[in-house]
């Protein structure tokens, strides 16, 4: 498993926010260690071995993009 330090620039704070040791498993919506907002390591998510097209489409106003939309799915299918 890829497993290393994932940096993403806290776009509520500008802090540059680290995950160590982090592989895709843990998924990719972290919280901040600076302001505790919500953020998605998208960095990541344009680099990942299953996004050839380094394909993210993250929005600024709802500060989601397609992996948030694929874990509310997943949980939606557990509710049924
Ligand atoms: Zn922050
Ligand atoms: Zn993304």
């Amino acid at each position: 498993m890829y497993t290393h330090e994932a940096v993403e620039i806290c776009p509520h704070c500008m802090f540059e926010h680290y995950e160590k040791d982090w592989n895709p498993n843990k998924g990719y919506r972290v919280t901040c260690m600076n302001c505790e907002e919500s953020i998605l390591l998208c960095d990541e998510c344009s680099h990942a071995e299953d996004n050839q097209e380094r394909f993210c489409d993250w929005e600024r106003e709802t500060c989601k993009c397609f992996r948030d939309l694929k874990v509310c799915y997943n949980k939606d299918n557990k509710r049924r």
